[in-house]
């Protein structure tokens, strides 16, 4: 019984895609159920053709003069091919992102408001912009598309505060505007309280999600090393082009670095990275063999020619897990994937847990600054509260999401009470440990990888794949080879860091240079090894805890061995420390790196007692804690060029401020130098 509806959906899908064309099971339903006004849910396993559904939607209703169609998006910085099969059939399509400049912006809000666009992406974050909140109520909108739709559950996943505000505005919609959901990975808990945002009688398009071609091999390694050795001895005989995950921006800089040592062409991709979408756009044109990206490289991306995904480490949940390696071989046979895991991807994953809701006493002091800083910017927060800009933000976030606050050229309070949501915040960090311990679980399973998957996504096939290591054999190694090993060891210990000073002064109550220029400057240094990593790291946390010993001499030789060359060309003949009251343990290292380099150690600085720095969290408070605590006697001696040494770095504030006030009394240059770097790198 096919209807005009149904003669009009096939005539548009051969015209994208030829005369051969025809819909995969469930396609067309979802289509129907959505024109026909019905509130509809796609779960759908990775390449089903979710975006098929709307594409056709928006052009039934281009037709019928029905109003343009929104497509909600988490992840918009490729979307040519999208762009490509819209205008394929006529659709005027645009895409709203951070990317856009204000002038094409207003310009394009502007042909929204007039209909002169069929489709358009826009990401949650901009769907709340004050401009598109403007021209929202004056659009004609025929369909509102929720793409990665677990998102806007409680239950789902990458807690985006933005998604969870979409529920206002699908309840705001007008009952003529059809809604449209979609996602690969929703669980019945998750597909449960979907049903309850979109209303009882939304239609559920729901299918197997077993993904038969993708072939999963977990790899046990403990250390850094044998992951590096792993990959550029497996990586070559991998066919195509792949992605390498990882949980930490250092580590994509770090992998992406020795993949190109080793001859594989390899880009590092993650958020705040500088050329991170000129590195995307080059593994789009299979100009680079290897994209190592954290999770912004996630939901909505496709590439349909990935040939494997390697996990640098363990995800944190299946669910991320199964979004990952579903980027792999959507459009080609087969597609392999690898997942290495060891101790401390745990203790990472533990960490992400810990830190995802920000804590009662944050919310409460972030609220009472706005109360009391009417109109205060996010960056203006630091001088009042010592917490991490990361921490304030994600308050500041909370506090808006919930109603304590809101935006408005600065922010400002709102008369509701404050009440904290701790069980909440609890329940779901308890769920997210469950999680954990179900992909702790994959780990050990010697049943089908595929299957155990997807029964956890709630579809309970009895199917096993035929292809993942369990079911088929192992075809790669599980260990790489011993000489690959030591390469990569070496490597590692050979890794250092650059120290770059802090450029300006901030903002400090009562500080005549605050947001000035720090002049004089001291040189870019280098700092040995990230704290606490095998090697090095290592290396020097024994020399610190449980109680300050004594650095190793190794320490003192590799650090010898580092700085000669640098001291030699710059002429530096002089070296000091940043004084502790604390312990001798940096005076004790500097002075027999003087012995071993051969150079005078001069006692310049002087300690007064003060907080730990260590206890500061943001740079007005670490600076201002950095200059009470640091200063030169007035019968100090001076040398022109001098190595300033500490052995921990985080925030850089002591010794730019230490370095500062030796160039202000009278050294010409001084160059820094660090044992390990404690900082944190958020993404
Ligand atoms: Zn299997």
């Amino acid at each position: 019984m096919y209807n005009d509806l149904h003669c009009r959906a096939v005539a548009i899908l051969k015209e994208m895609y030829g005369e051969t064309a025809s819909f995969r099971e469930g396609q067309y339903e979802a289509i129907e159920a959505t024109m026909n006004n019905r509130r509809t849910l796609i779960v759908q396993k990775t390449g089903w053709g979710k975006s098929l559904v709307y594409f056709i939607c928006c052009k039934l209703l281009k037709e019928e003069s029905a109003g343009v169609t929104i497509v909600v998006s988490p992840l918009l910085a490729l979307m040519d091919n999208q762009r490509e099969a819209a205008e394929r059939i006529g659709l005027r399509c645009g895409v709203l992102n951070s990317t856009i400049d204000k002038d094409t912006k207003s310009l394009f809000l502007s042909s929204l408001e007039q209909g002169k666009l069929d489709l358009v992406f826009i990401t949650p974050e901009g769907v709340f912009k004050e401009d598109f909140q403007r021209v929202l109520p004056n659009m004609h909108v025929g369909l509102f598309v929720i793409d990665e739709a677990h998102c806007i559950s409680d239950w789902g996943h990458d807690f985006r505060l933005e998604y969870g505000r979409l529920y206002r505005v699908i309840s705001a919609l007008p009952g003529n505007v059809r809604l449209l959901g979609t996602t690969a990975t929703a669980n019945d808990r998750v597909v449960e309280d979907l049903k309850k945002q979109f209303g009882d009688s939304v239609f559920i398009s729901r299918g197997s999600l077993l993904r038969d071609n993708l072939y999963i091999q977990i790899l046990k390694m403990p250390d850094r090393a044998s992951r590096y050795a792993w990959m550029v001895e497996n990586i070559p005989k991998l066919e195509g082009s792949g992605i390498v995950y990882c949980l930490t921006a250092r580590d994509c800089d770090y992998v992406a670095d020795y993949l190109g040592k080793n001859g594989i062409s390899a880009e590092a991709y993650y958020s705040g990275k500088r050329d991170a979408e000129e590195s995307l756009g080059c593994f789009q044109r299979n100009e680079i063999k290897v994209l190592v990206a954290t999770i912004k490289l996630g939901m909505g991306y496709d590439k349909g020619d990935v040939a494997f995904v390697i996990h640098y480490q363990m995800p944190q949940n299946i669910v991320s897990y199964y979004q990952q390696i579903g980027r792999a071989g959507r459009n080609i046979p087969r597609a392999y994937t690898f997942l290495m895991t060891g101790q401390e991807d745990e203790d990472i994953i533990d960490y992400f847990i810990r830190t995802a809701f920000p804590t009662e006493k944050e919310l409460r002091e972030v609220r009472s600054i706005v109360t009391e800083n009417d109109g205060i910017k996010a960056n203006g927060l630091s001088r009042y509260i010592n917490a991490r800009k990361a921490r304030t933000d994600k308050a500041l976030n909370f506090l808006e999401h919930d109603g304590y606050l809101y935006y408005e050229n600065g922010y400002h309070s709102t008369p509701k009470t404050f009440v904290y949501e701790g069980d909440f915040y609890e329940k779901i960090r308890q769920l997210r440990y469950s999680e954990m311990r179900q992909m702790q679980e994959l780990l050990t399973i010697t049943s089908c990888y595929n299957r155990f998957i997807i029964n956890s996504l709630d579809d309970n096939t009895g199917k096993n794949c035929g292809f993942c290591a369990n079911c088929s054999g192992k075809k790669f190694p599980d260990r790489p080879e011993q000489r690959e090993l030591e390469k990569a060891q070496r490597y590692l210990d050979s890794l250092q860091m650059t120290i770059s000073p802090r450029k300006k002064w901030p903002a400090i109550e009562g500080f005549v240079l605050s947001n000035k220029s720090i002049r004089p400057c001291i040189d870019e240094g280098i700092c040995l090894c990230k704290y606490g990593d095998p090697g090095y790291g290592m290396l020097v946390k024994q020399g610190k805890y449980p109680y300050p010993t004594r650095f190793s001499d190794e320490l003192v030789g590799k650090s010898a061995e580092i700085l000669e060359p640098i001291l030699n060309e710059k002429h530096i003949g002089y070296v000091t420390d940043v004084p502790s009251l604390r312990s001798n343990l940096v005076k004790d290292f500097t002075e027999r790196l003087a012995k071993r380099l051969g150079i005078q150690y001069v006692e310049v600085l002087k300690k007064s007692p003060a907080d730990q720095q260590k206890t500061m969290e943001n740079s007005s408070f670490q600076c201002k804690n950095a200059l009470d605590s640091f200063s030169i006697p007035d019968d100090a001696i001076i040398p022109e060029r001098l190595l300033l040494v500490d052995d921990i770095v985080d925030s850089k504030w002591t010794l730019t401020v230490c370095g500062y006030l030796l160039m202000e009394n009278g050294c010409e240059e001084v160059f820094p130098y660090a044992l390990a770097d404690s900082s944190q790198r958020e993404d």
